[in-house]
């Protein structure tokens, strides 16, 4: 643990997994590595200047975020847990590749949560002179700071801070590998902006019932789902293989629009002999906005008469950590079917 202020203004706990923001270039390959996250600290000052005092923590290994598995957010959400009550809030450093799965899997993980958790990184690495990461790290810490003249955090949810946005953690998607916007809410206007000054977008933002309740943390998660995308050409024997795994308990429809596939009988056979069979079959929309609607087209219909359940305008990420937290809770997939259907976190406009 480092100490960075010890003013009482407020306590932050910075929790460092990997990612660009903490990788520098490995001369023999010329790939980048992640370093030591003291080193970070070296390159932004600023953060000694804000009069809270800053813990941090550093996951071993730190890892590029591409090799996130569940076990990872299962530390996360234990480690939060664990430090509750001596935070305001947390600041999660996090490669951008599977940020938004995360911050989603996350938002569903921690349940009561009065304290804001923010996801941020960057698209260069923090050493660099033009990198994005300073700016990103220095106001995700003023974001997870802030308090309202209650005392109450003004963000006591799980978000990404990114390029001036701030957005619920379960509504975003990665939309550029390369763009400093690497970020996108595109069904949700973002929580906060941040100019000359942060302003917060209050009536979107989702606040407790019970400030004082205690953090409930769900670590439980079934990681039996597949995903299968929609696409023309797409034969029987990779639908049969996704749908149809003896493995899988869910599968999460790519599918064109608001909701509509092919038509076709040995298409619209093998839905059915999986909904049959038990198997959780949920609709999102390949689109980067917009919702399911399964009674626009005849196409959606044939799906909601097989058994496919509506994922509404959930995105891929969330409908996956949504998943894996609703079938680790139950064993019974008719419940986790009935549950889909519940707006949990803000994830879904129900
Ligand atoms: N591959 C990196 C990661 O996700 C990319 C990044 O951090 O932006 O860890």
């Amino acid at each position: 643990m480092i100490s960075t202020d010890t003013s009482k203004k407020a306590s932050l706990l910075l929790i460092y997994t990997g990612g660009t923001i903490g990788m520098r270039q490995d001369p023999s390959t010329q790939t980048l590595r992640p370093f030591d996250f003291s080193q970070i600290l070296e390159e932004v000052p600023e953060l000694r200047k804000f009069a809270y005092r800053i813990d941090s923590y550093t996951f071993d290994p730190i890892i590029d975020s591409s090799d996130v598995e569940p076990g990872l957010w299962q530390c996360l959400a234990g480690l939060i847990k664990e430090k509750y009550r001596m935070y305001d809030g947390f600041v999660i450093l996090h490669g951008t590749d599977t940020m938004a799965y995360s911050a989603s899997a996350l938002s569903f993980m921690l349940e009561n949560l009065a304290k804001p958790v923010i996801f941020t990184g960057s698209q260069l690495p923090i050493g660099i002179p033009r990198t994005d990461g300073r700016e990103n790290l220095v106001s995700a810490v003023e974001i997870a700071a802030a308090k309202d003249s209650q005392g109450h955090a003004i963000v006591p949810e799980v978000c990404i801070y990114f390029d001036n946005m701030l957005m619920r953690g379960n509504r975003a998607c990665k939309i550029s590998s390369d763009n400093f916007t690497a970020f996108r809410t595109l069904n949700l206007p973002p929580l906060a902006e941040a100019g000359i000054s942060i302003k917060y977008n209050s009536p979107l933002i989702i606040k407790p019932d019970d400030w004082e309740a205690d953090l409930v943390i769900h670590t439980s998660l079934d990681t039996r789902v597949s995903i299968l995308k929609i696409h023309p050409g797409i034969t029987p024997h990779v639908v049969r293989n996704i749908l149809c795994g003896e493995e899988t308990r869910a599968v999460i429809m790519e599918t064109y629009g608001c909701g509509n596939a092919p038509s076709k009988e040995w298409f619209l056979n093998l839905v059915r002999q999986a909904a049959s069979s038990g198997k959780i079959l949920l609709n999102v929309t390949q689109c980067l906005s917009g919702t399911v609607d399964m009674n626009l087209y005849s196409n959606g219909k044939a799906l909601l008469d097989a058994g496919v359940v509506s994922g509404y305008d959930s995105t891929t990420e969330s409908a996956l950590g949504k998943l894996f937290f609703l079938l680790g809770q139950t064993d019974d997939n008719p419940t986790v079917k009935r549950l889909l259907n519940k707006n949990f976190r803000g994830e879904i406009s129900k």
